[in-house]
């Protein structure tokens, strides 16, 4: 691997960089308040190509590979863990899911509008009853007459809910049991039938719209279904693998300004006569930080690597994922504690960094279920 970046990429994530710099990290600590960012971020990242990475140009997408992809996912999470879900949700999720298994009407009807942020997509997998087992979900399409599904039941915690135009919906076609049964649909929110209803309250990621999606008799024509009927987990597996890279990355964004935030108190706040990045101890805290930085980076770039050279990638992502969430609230950990009792109040972007990187070792499967896909993958046995 070539751990040096070539001028297009080191280009991409400079244009991040300094996109970040200015239309997110200034409003960050606001939109975290007022519990919403302001949507007008999304077209201006369509409008930059950082909505269509990796998907083809001739759907509108900006191709590029996937450790530009990662650099930009870091640059997000460095300056706004909300802005970065939302994109990792609407393109990262939805469209290279689309790009990935859709049919050539799927890829006309969805890829132009969600990589241009006209359109914003959602995943809709967990269930109020099944979250780490998600196989075993309840939401039910049935034919109808004509051809038509007819969907019931219930998502719990969507991310870009309340917003999203489309949602890529899983749900049981069938009574073959667990994952066989499961089918994937693209399904417009705005379908009779579906309601939203926002959750709030969340520890962090609070700038970011998450919803629980209520399916009642929503009719879906044939033409939705994503994939071939019954395959709709392989659908979803294979949008998390490269989903937790993304997270990876967003996570490496938080330890990143866990550490610049760091570094720049400790060189300001003097206590016993000099500068705190004086005393030993506060050097190891910034140094645990580095460490982890620098090892979670190397990870996720890893992953992008093994996905740019089309290899088996699925583990080294959940080790990835595993890594930089855990790390993650770590550094915002060790951060706070060198802003002393000023990290704990939000003039002070270290809390916020804490509380948004909590839910990384929750979503796209729990620390836990981490450990049991790379136990699998080294044992052989499944143990879920
Ligand atoms: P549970 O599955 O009930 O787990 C509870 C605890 O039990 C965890 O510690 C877990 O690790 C442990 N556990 C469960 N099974 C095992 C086992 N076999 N062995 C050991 N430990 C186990 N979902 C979507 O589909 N789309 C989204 O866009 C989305 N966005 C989200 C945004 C936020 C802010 C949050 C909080 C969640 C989001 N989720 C989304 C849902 C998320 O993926 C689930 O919360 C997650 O998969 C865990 O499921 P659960 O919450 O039901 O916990």
């Amino acid at each position: 691997m070539n751990l040096e970046l070539s001028e297009e990429q080191e280009a991409v994530r400079r244009l991040a960089e300094e996109f970040v710099r200015r239309e997110v990290t200034p409003h960050a600590a606001a939109w975290d308040r007022q519990e919403g960012v302001d949507r007008g971020v999304v077209k201006k990242l369509g409008a930059l190509g950082f909505l269509g990475l990796t998907v083809p140009e001739e759907y509108g997408g900006s191709g590029g590979d996937h450790l530009a992809y990662c650099l930009v996912t870091e640059e997000l999470g460095r300056g706004d863990s909300s802005v970065r879900g939302i994109v990792s949700v609407s393109l990262g999720l939805v469209a290279k899911t689309v790009a990935a298994w859709g049919d050539e009407h799927h890829k006309r009807a969805w890829l132009p509008g969600l990589t241009s942020g006209e359109l914003l997509g959602c995943f809709g997998l967990t269930e109020p009853g099944t979250g780490s087992d998600a196989a075993n979900l309840a939401t039910r399409a049935v034919r109808g007459p004509g051809g038509d599904w007819v969907v019931n039941g219930s998502k719990m915690f969507i991310t870009n809910g309340t917003w999203a135009d489309v949602v890529l919906l899983f749900a049981r076609t069938s009574d073959a049991p667990g994952h066989r049964g499961v089918s994937a649909f693209l399904v417009p929110t705005d379908t009779p039938g579906l309601t939203r209803r926002p959750v709030h309250g969340k520890l962090g990621l609070r700038g970011q719209p998450t919803a629980e999606l209520v399916l009642q008799d929503v009719r879906v024509p044939a033409d939705a279904m994503l994939g071939p009927e019954g395959k709709g987990f392989s659908v979803a597996m294979s949008a998390l693998a490269k989903g937790r890279m993304s997270v990876a990355a967003g996570c490496v964004g938080i330890a990143q300004a866990a550490l610049d935030a760091a570094v720049g108190y400790a060189g300001e706040r003097e206590q016993f006569g000099k500068p705190i990045a004086s005393h030993q101890l506060v050097q190891e805290l910034i140094s645990d930080i580095a460490v982890d930085v620098a090892a979670a980076r190397m990870l996720t770039w890893r992953v992008a690597d093994l996905v740019d050279r089309g290899r088996d990638f699925a583990t080294a992502a959940s080790q990835a994922k595993l890594f930089a969430s855990e790390a993650a609230v770590r550094c915002a950990g060790n951060a706070l504690q060198v802003f002393g009792g000023y990290g704990y109040i939000d003039e002070y972007p270290v809390g916020k960094l804490l509380r948004d990187a909590r839910v990384m070792t929750l979503y796209e499967g729990t620390s836990q279920i981490q450990k049991l896909i790379i136990g699998r993958a080294l044992t052989g046995i499944s143990a879920f």
